[in-house]
């Protein structure tokens, strides 16, 4: 059911991704490397290449979602969970359906990226 209204919200990766784009960039794509906003949009690997210093990049480098194996619907859902539900993280695998290793795993994550970047946490807040 907690599962549902988020990928109703959001029903593919991609949307995740559009999503995260809007809160990191407002939109428009910056490398990380050289700051240039000119860049080839790479549609089938959701990322970019720069024009200017030819790096590929996307909106998850760097990020929480940094090479993560679970869906970022999941993430998006967890993160009100624990950040105002404060649930532990042998809850949070129940609600959003992974193992209790990769919940443990997420509410540390959660939890440190709440401290170094609230503001970007809060974008996922209810
Ligand atoms: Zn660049």
């Amino acid at each position: 059911m907690y599962l549902n209204r988020i990928y109703k919200k959001y029903p593919t990766q991609k949307d995740c991704i559009k999503h995260l784009e809007v809160i990191k960039w407002n939109s428009v794509p910056v490398c990380p490397c050289c700051q240039s906003k000119r860049q080839t949009p790479m549609p089938r690997e959701l990322r970019y290449h720069c024009n200017n210093c030819q790096y590929s990049y996307s909106v998850i480098a760097k990020s929480i979602f940094h090479k993560t194996k679970v869906d970022l619907q999941k993430w998006f859902a967890a993160i009100p969970l624990i950040i105002q539900n404060n649930i532990s993280g042998r809850q949070l695998a129940k609600y959003i359906e992974v193992t209790k290793d990769t919940a443990c795993f997420m509410v540390q994550k959660i939890k440190i990226a709440n401290r170094e970047q609230p503001e970007f946490i809060s974008h996922f807040l209810n």
